[in-house]
């Protein structure tokens, strides 16, 4: 392995009239046209725990935040059509919540979250499901104690309703400090991803591993995509 370069996406759909974040939506039309992208540059994609197993030169992971229902009903049969599967972070106390947005990041756009069943349907399809905290909180603004207990019981939490061990982790806002990291450890997770964008070239930074955000739902974007995604193939 010698590039990892990890994708972060959140819904699947189009933006609705109401989203303040439309850069948060990639149409299916836009997410096949992006797994393929990859696969014509030479990637192989891969769930996040699996990329540095793989001997593959370029490895692509395919990130979702947040557990969105449309992850499952509009993501899964693209990812499953073109073969390959993704990760997913729920954050466990909002597991099966509907219409609910998250106030804090401002947005007004309500949203179905994934049930713990559906977790499992997608954990059979293939997916790695992470943990996004067990709260969907700004981790750095909060005391260490706190920051571990939402990183632990959320691992816990995950690996008793999925009967799997839990290896990734993402960081909500992608806000932390070298205190958060420390937790992310301890709470025994082997890595970690931000919302700092660029490509991985090797496992130095398991806590911090970089990204790159996904988006797309008009023709003009398809484009800018190509270009983020070719300019990354050759890092
Ligand atoms: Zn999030």
């Amino acid at each position: 392995m010698s590039v990892v370069l990890i994708l972060n996406y959140h819904r699947v759909g189009h933006p609705t009239s109401e989203a303040r974040y439309r850069r948060m939506f990639v149409s299916p039309v836009h997410l096949c046209m992006q797994i393929r992208m990859l696969q014509q540059l030479g990637f192989t994609i891969l769930p996040l725990c699996e990329a540095w197993q793989s001997a593959k030169p370029r490895v692509a992971c395919l990130t979702f935040d947040d557990g969105y229902l449309d992850n499952l009903t509009l993501g899964l049969p693209i990812l499953q059509r073109e073969g390959v599967r993704a990760t997913i972070f729920a954050v466990t106390d909002d597991v099966g919540k509907s219409h609910h947005n998250w106030e804090e990041a401002g947005e007004t756009a309500r949203a179905d979250l994934a049930t713990w069943d559906q977790l499992r349907t997608l954990q059979a399809a293939g997916w790695e499901i992470g943990s996004h905290a067990q709260e969907h909180r700004h981790l750095s603004r909060l005391p260490v104690a706190t920051q571990l207990r939402l990183l632990t019981h959320s691992k816990q939490k995950l690996e008793e309703q999925l009967n799997k061990t839990v290896h990734s982790f993402a960081y909500p806002y992608g806000d932390y400090n070298a205190e958060t990291v420390r937790a992310v450890q301890e709470a025994g997770y082997r890595y970690g991803v931000t919302t700092e964008i660029g490509v991985n070239r090797s496992l130095t930074q398991p806590f911090t591993l970089l990204r790159v955000p996904m988006f797309g739902y008009r023709l003009s974007h398809h484009l800018q995509n190509y270009f983020t995604l070719r300019k990354y193939r050759n890092v």
